[in-house]
């Protein structure tokens, strides 16, 4: 499957802090190249879309509010409720949206053995104000966040009334807390997908900090989107490694360079293995799995390709190359790429 992408390529970065629109690179039909850039979910999100000019601009507009949205809903008041109810037995209602993707998450956490987790937060806080202070937690704090964390404690039901379903969830240990950090871009990804092809958008790229990456269609070239995969141990930050084509497809990256800090000489990354409370330790600097855009073989995860690859990217870096490729099998056709702590590409 790596022969797909051509190697050892450097790509300047990408980053543009000001948001600015670009038109320009006539296509065939009057069609414009227009893009746009905005500071979002802590990254640099950058927007491209082919087609007429007013088509082009709506799509962009629609695209940087699915962005706003989705940061919206991220730190929504229906999980601050969910986890101020965690404990005490009771269930609360949930919007359909995030019952669908919570329940797709729960998914993937019984498929990597709670590799992926959703109710990792008590574990991802310590090690965010471990960060902070660039100090390691305790063995006790780990020992205590761990307490509430777990999957198989976390439940989710449908309630059929009057006509009407309620969508509802309860945390079942006190303190327990969801984090979706390891899926919102993928989630943002999906919004914009159907926003855009509901407007008929072909040749689009959503680049969300280049480590979550949607690419329909071709590029001005007519070629498929042309996606720098970042070198983990690069001297720069844009130093990429290779250079992988994307076309209809959604790409997530998932590495130990994106946010962590120095202890004695060791690194201490945000990628928690929520089995051990520590960053997970397997060998890999960063995954990169792509999906195709459509499944039809898995309804239930038709339309959800952003959300499925951002947990997947996740879930093989916490489990390591061997058991993350056997997870990747349940799943539609994907593309993995591994790269060890050594900066090399992991084999087969
Ligand atoms: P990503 O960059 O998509 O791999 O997501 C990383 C983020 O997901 C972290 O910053 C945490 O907020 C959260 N996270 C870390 N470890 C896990 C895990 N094992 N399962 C679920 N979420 C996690
Ligand atoms: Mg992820």
């Amino acid at each position: 499957m790596i022969g797909r992408f051509f190697t050892f390529a450097k790509i300047p970065a990408l980053a543009c802090l000001c948001a600015a629109l670009l038109l320009g690179g006539c296509g065939g039909g009057g069609a414009v190249t227009a893009e746009e850039t905005k500071l979002v979910m802590g990254t640099v999100a950058r927007l491209t879309v082919r087609a007429d000019e007013i088509t082009s601009q709506a799509a962009l507009r629609d695209g940087l509010a699915v962005l706003t949205q989705t940061e919206h809903d991220a730190d929504g008041a229906a999980i601050a409720d969910l986890e101020a109810a965690a404990g005490t037995g009771e269930w609360r209602e949930i919007s359909p949206a995030l019952y669908e993707t919570l329940t797709l998450a729960q998914e993937v956490a019984r498929r990597s053995d709670g590799a992926f987790d959703v109710t990792s937060g008590a574990l991802t806080e310590l090690w965010e104000q471990a960060r902070m202070e660039k100090i390691p937690p305790s063995a006790e704090e780990i020992a205590a966040a761990r307490t509430q964390v777990g999957y198989t404690s976390f439940e989710l039901r449908s309630v059929e009334e009057g006509g009407q379903t309620r969508y509802e969830a309860r945390l079942t240990k006190a303190g327990m807390k969801i984090d979706r950090g390891a899926l919102i871009k993928g989630l943002a990804l999906d919004g914009i997908r159907s926003t855009w092809q509901k407007a008929d958008i072909k040749n689009a790229l959503a680049d969300l900090g280049t480590s979550s990456i949607l690419g329909m269609g071709v590029n001005e070239a007519g070629e498929p989107w042309q996606i720098g995969i970042r070198n983990p141990r690069g001297e720069r930050a844009g130093d990429a490694l290779a250079v992988l084509p994307l076309s209809n497809e959604v790409l997530s990256a998932s590495g130990d360079d994106e946010r962590f800090f120095l202890y004695e000489g060791r690194r201490y990354h945000h990628l928690i293995d929520p089995r051990t409370g520590y960053p997970a330790d397997t060998g890999l600097a960063s995954v990169v799995v792509t999906l195709p855009l459509s499944a039809e073989d898995l309804p239930a995860w038709q339309g959800h390709m952003g959300l499925l690859s951002d947990m997947l990217s996740t879930a093989v870096f916490v489990l390591g190359p061997e058991a993350g490729r056997a997870l990747l099998a349940d799943f539609p056709p994907a593309l993995v790429i591994l790269i060890g702590t050594d900066g090399r590409l992991v084999g087969e």
